[in-house]
């Protein structure tokens, strides 16, 4: 057991889900909102108009869509609603901020005081939210050769901030904190979570203390985390870092850290001595939010189903396993896709179980193979079960239904279609089997001598004969039982 707690909080940025930007009518970038690779980026510059190039004069207007995403993330976080909640100046020079301030919150966060739950190994942790609050994104700056280029559609993007209190004590409590805060995000439709893109940073806050002490030790920011690799692999670095620090009797500075990707390494960006004063103060150009329990209780109404919950509901109402429910609730539309299939295979007489093996099986390799999304399916989950009823009646057996599936994920046919075009039906007619085993038999003397000696596994490779002589189309167990019956009688 190591001598140091390790003690860790997070900062999320996550861009929302809106139509629009958050103080003006400009449209949102499709990277803001998971557009995806499919929609071709916005030109530079396009996406802007006074408000968010920061015009002198220019005044903003609240934007409610994105004030009620923060308000369903700050529900689902568990956290305090006020009556009263404002916006702040955040005072700072940078060329990504034209109006020399971002409005953000402050004082008066949407949020207060939540929590969420997370699961390590087998033990549940509650991490504490202190604050969530709405703010703007800035332009994006682009460094090329000795220039750099700046782009403006960003700015004005709604931008919610999850913080968490210092509660987690591990990498892995890292890892799984910011997978379910994700996923709950994207389950409520808020954040497209996409990371690549931007649509979701991250923030550590790292620091180490002796075992059993009770003050913490010097806290070191690790900034502009973009991706889980660069927050973990830097949140791993930093423990290892102020360990060695203090091992070696060296200070460890409060300072803002950045990662360098490429060396595997967090280095100073800003001491403590040097650190900015922000000088908040409420922005004069926008009301105070006045928030009334009946609108906070309609949005509670209006708030999707949450992972945890749903995974409670699976392991109830399925009988899955905890694998399998982690596998089929790690997105909605995987959710969605199993109880569209478990309800029609209530019709059908297939179990939510065998549906749930195939779809955490074969489909998803076909996905992950093909790199795509469950959303983007041309497989009906009616149409899944149809196959699953085809292979429970004996209509086809395994290694045909695999090959059926591949081909309804590539052609979007029906499994009936294609087993009726491509003649797959599985032989069960015990007359050809027989007659078909008989010559199988007979082809292989030295097989069947050694079969009657005691090697019964032979059995394997007879019934291997049959299946290839009907192009995998026999009935295996129909021709493994023929076979048995004649060794047995010869
Ligand atoms: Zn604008």
């Amino acid at each position: 057991m190591s001598d140091y707690e390790t003690v860790i909080g997070i900062e999320t940025h996550a861009q929302l889900c809106t139509a629009s930007k958050m103080f003006c009518r400009c449209q949102v970038p499709a990277s803001a909102v998971g557009g995806g690779d499919s929609q071709q980026p916005s030109p530079p510059n396009s996406l802007v108009c006074p408000v968010c190039l920061g015009m002198p004069g220019a005044l903003p207007v609240a934007n409610r869509q994105a004030v009620e995403q923060v308000l369903i993330a700050a529900l689902a976080l568990n956290c305090r609603i006020p009556e009263r909640s404002w916006f702040d100046r955040k005072n700072y020079h940078y060329p990504d901020l034209p109006k020399g301030y971002q409005i953000s919150q402050s004082q008066s966060p949407l949020g207060r005081n939540g929590w969420i739950d997370i699961q390590v190994d087998a033990t549940i942790k509650r991490i504490a939210i202190s604050d969530v609050h709405l703010e703007e994104d800035t332009g994006k700056l682009t460094h090329v050769g000795g220039s750099s280029l700046i782009d403006f559609n960003r700015s004005g993007v709604p931008l919610m901030e999850i913080v968490t209190a210092p509660d987690m004590s591990s990498v892995d409590e890292v890892r799984e904190y910011a997978l379910e805060l994700r996923r709950l995000l994207r389950y409520l439709g808020l954040c497209s979570g996409n990371m690549e893109q931007g649509a979701m940073r991250f923030e550590a806050n790292v620091s180490i203390r002796p075992q059993g002490s009770s003050t913490l030790g010097a806290r070191v920011e690790i900034k502009n985390l973009n991706s889980f690799r660069a927050l973990l692999r830097s949140v791993e670095y930093e423990i290892e870092r102020q360990q060695r620090a203090l091992q070696q009797g060296l200070p460890i500075d409060r300072e803002t850290r950045g990662w360098d990707e490429e060396k595997g390494v967090t280095y100073v960006q800003r001491s403590k001595e040097t650190a900015e004063d922000y000088r908040y103060f409420p922005e004069p150009d926008l009301p105070v939010l006045e928030i009334d329990t009946v609108w906070v209780e309609r949005l509670r109404q209006q708030m999707a189903e949450l992972p945890q919950q749903r995974r409670t509901r699976f392991a109830s109402q399925y009988g899955l396993s905890p694998y399998e429910i982690a596998l089929l609730t790690e997105d909605r539309d995987t959710a969605e896709y199993f109880e569209a299939a478990a309800n029609a295979g209530r019709e059908l007489d297939i179990s939510p179980k065998v549906a749930a093996n195939w779809i955490t099986g074969d489909l998803f390799g076909l996905l992950n193979a093909a790199h795509r999304d469950i959303g983007d399916v041309r497989i009906p989950p009616r149409q899944l079960v149809e196959l699953l009823a085809l292979l429970a009646e004996n209509a086809i057996n395994i290694p045909t239904a695999k090959h059926v599936l591949r081909v309804m994920f590539e052609t979007g046919q029906a499994p009936k279609e294609i087993v009726v075009a491509e003649g797959l039906g599985q032989i069960a007619d015990r007359d050809r089997l027989a007659s078909l085993a008989d010559s199988v038999l007979d082809a292989h003397p030295d097989i069947v001598a050694q079969y009657k000696g005691g090697k019964q596994t032979v059995l394997r490779f007879l019934v291997g004969q049959v299946m290839k002589a009907t192009q995998g189309r026999a009935d295996p167990q129909l021709a493994s039982q023929l076979l048995e019956e004649k060794l047995r009688s010869a």
